[in-house]
């Protein structure tokens, strides 16, 4: 099949592609953060790729922006190597690729993130998109408030124990990556990490006192048992809860 994404094609592609109805564009917001000792800090922009490109074939007639990388990562920064946009310099990117995706002739913006921590900055510009563009249709996937029930729910599917998907660098996130891009996953290195429920108690202590004040390694959960037959499954429920909240969005 051809790429869907846009920056593999040249600009007469780009063009007819618009023109024969190609007008959804999948932007997702991605990271380079620290993910424990056993993923690379690429995780969740290389994943984003693979989650961008899943959900632009179930939406159909839609192409995959360059995942934005780094994003909003202070909460990791005590860990070597990642790097933090300030939410100010984050907004404006997104906001640039919105600006520009309209005026090529976009006219149903999705806006996602593989990494939870830019979600409240691209819900905000999102809001103000949608002023400022009534005739464009606009959706994003809420993904901090998805994903608690999410990661609950596959451990309870999967017959695991509580704590062990936790959020970050953990059984979920681990097994995608064997699932999508195993290339960047080191199993011998993978740790058990923090093991609590992500509430919304733990999320406030994370954004205010970062990852380190919990986690020695980095992994909210538990990364050693993680595997790609899992990840292929976690990937299926990820895309159902996507499709179908971000269709009803473009209604
Ligand atoms: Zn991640």
């Amino acid at each position: 099949m051809k790429t869907l994404l846009l920056e593999e094609m040249s600009w007469p592609e780009i063009r007819d592609a618009i023109g024969s109805g190609m007008r959804t564009v999948v932007i997702y917001a991605g990271a380079i953060e620290q993910h424990g000792p056993h993923l690379s800090e690429n995780a969740d922009t290389v994943r984003g790729y693979v989650e961008a490109e899943g959900l632009a074939r179930r939406l159909g007639e839609a192409l995959v922006a360059p995942v934005i990388r780094p994003g909003m990562s202070e909460h990791h920064i005590a860990f070597p190597g990642t790097v933090s946009l300030r939410a100010e310099v984050f907004a404006g990117v997104l906001e640039d690729y919105i600006d520009s995706y309209i005026r090529h002739g976009f006219d149903k913006i999705v806006c996602c993130c593989s990494h939870g921590g830019n979600s409240n900055v691209v819900e905000s510009v999102v809001a103000e998109k949608k002023t400022q563009y009534p005739n464009v249709k606009f959706a994003t996937d809420n993904i901090l408030a998805v994903l608690p029930a999410m990661l609950s729910a596959a451990e309870e599917r999967e017959g695991l124990e509580s704590g062990v998907c936790g959020g970050h660098a953990d059984d979920f996130e681990t097994s995608l990556m064997l699932n999508g891009c195993p290339e960047y996953v080191r199993m011998d290195k993978a740790e058990r990490g923090y093991i609590g429920k992500l509430d919304e108690a733990q999320m406030a202590r994370i954004f205010s006192e970062g990852i380190a004040a919990i986690s020695d390694n980095g992994i909210l959960g538990d990364a050693s048992k993680a595997t790609a037959e899992r990840g292929s499954r976690y990937f299926n429920e990820l895309m159902d809860v996507l499709e179908k909240s971000i269709k009803s969005q473009l209604v």
